[in-house]
């Protein structure tokens, strides 16, 4: 048997034992599914009911399903304005391989795509580090990278819910490999427009912010700020951010993100106090430091927007005719299921334990080839093209991505 027919009959095997229900006005959607190899082989399909898509799981069994964030009046007919828009969820993406984050020298990998150069390296790199041509990235995830998709979409999920009131309909679910989707259902957001969709996501990423507007102003060599107690949304977080650095009391830090001498972010610590408290009255103040006050508090304004504004997807969520990831349905690139996680669980959720389906049964491999990697609570590997046996699990997640073959 070969690895496709092993890993479909695993697949297969999981949705004739659990019956998905993820759905909702599941007969509004526009549904499509993926092949091995391929994520969205065929689209413009739709059920009934969530029976009827257990059934086309049970029999087909695809590789992969997808459903429209969008709704529509007759979501099987094509092209896409047949359809009939009646409105559209939004969703918003966290995938590690957008988040810069230092495991990735430990599991990345490149190989430069111009044979003559063939310089390798760790990491994740756009560009050969040799010859500058394009490079080709062999991408892991591990606990690290997850956890920091994880902290973006908590935080989307607190700015969604203090900047916007949006705290009903949000669900967010696993996406079965990478990240997390965050999906906000709801009739409020349902109507909104290409345009207002974009405004909100740049709101959301803090793109094109103006510092200006928001009332942080330089001029007579001082810098106003909004007052604290008054301050919402980006003022609020950022005012927040500048007060956690200096409550944390790291000078070192202080004077990286504020562009200055280490001897001069110990003098404002000392005076920290007073520099808080004329936050609420709306000035940043540089006391007796002696830094540049526009070159530190424009520089210390830049931190904390960076820390705060969200990774996010930007096509995905602008695009109203995507389909993503049935929410519960598993990943064929891992057989890992993209289980909706309740909100009060997100902090604590371990995606590579949680969300492993299959068995502990060993499957006997060779030529395996990956880094040490993390799945169900364990570490495996690194494997150089070894013959091993593995639990089903870490079977499936090396034969979907090609690092492995079945030993028959
Ligand atoms: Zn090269
Ligand atoms: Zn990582």
């Amino acid at each position: 048997m070969g690895a496709e027919d092993f890993l479909r009959g695993m697949l297969r095997g999981f949705y004739s034992a659990h019956t998905i229900g993820s759905v909702p006005e599941i007969s509004a959607r526009e549904f499509g599914f993926g092949v091995f190899g391929k994520k969205i082989s065929s689209r413009h399909l739709a059920f009934r009911d969530a029976a009827e898509m257990n059934s086309f799981l049970r029999e087909k069994t695809p590789f992969y399903i997808s459903y429209s964030d969008a709704l529509y009046s007759r979501p099987a007919d094509r092209p896409m304005e047949k359809k009939g828009l009646l409105g559209a969820d939004l969703i918003y993406e966290f995938d590690a391989d957008d988040i810069k984050t230092d495991c990735k020298l430990s599991h990345d990998s490149w190989q430069c795509m111009n044979a003559k150069c063939g310089a390798s390296g760790k990491g994740n790199v756009d560009v050969c580090a040799e010859c500058g041509s394009g490079a080709s990235v062999e991408e892991w995830v591990c606990p690290d990278c997850l956890a920091e998709t994880r902290r973006q979409s908590l935080n989307l999920i607190s700015v969604l819910e203090k900047d916007f009131s949006f705290s009903e309909g949000v669900s967010v679910n696993f996406s079965g490999s990478k990240g997390y989707h965050v999906h906000v259902r709801g009739i409020p957001v349902r109507g909104f427009s290409k345009v207002a969709r974009l405004e909100l996501l740049d709101y959301l990423t803090g793109t094109n912010l103006d510092l200006r507007a928001l009332g942080f102003v330089y001029s007579n060599k001082a810098y106003s700020c909004p007052k604290r107690g008054a301050a919402k949304g980006w003022s609020k977080r950022i005012l927040e951010r500048i007060e956690a650095l200096f409550n944390e009391g790291d000078a070192s830090k202080i004077a990286v993100f504020g562009n200055a001498k280490v001897s001069q972010a110990k003098k404002l610590l000392k005076e920290k106090q007073g520099l808080i408290s004329s936050m609420d009255r709306g000035f940043l103040v540089s006391g007796r430091s002696g830094v540049n006050a526009e070159r530190f508090w424009g520089s210390m304004l830049g931190f904390a927007v960076s820390e705060d504004k969200l990774e996010i997807d930007r096509q995905t969520s602008i695009d109203i005719n995507k389909i993503i990831r049935v929410p519960d349905t598993l990943h064929g690139s891992t057989g890992l299921q993209a289980k909706e996680v309740p909100l009060s669980a997100l902090p604590s959720h371990n995606p590579l334990k949680e969300c492993v389906v299959f068995s502990g049964a060993e499957v006997r491999l060779s030529k395996v080839v990956a880094p040490k990697f993390y799945l169900n609570g364990g570490w495996f590997g690194p494997f150089n093209g070894d013959e091993v046996s593995l639990p089903s699990f870490a079977a499936f997640y090396l034969l979907a991505r090609g690092s492995a073959e079945l030993v028959s």
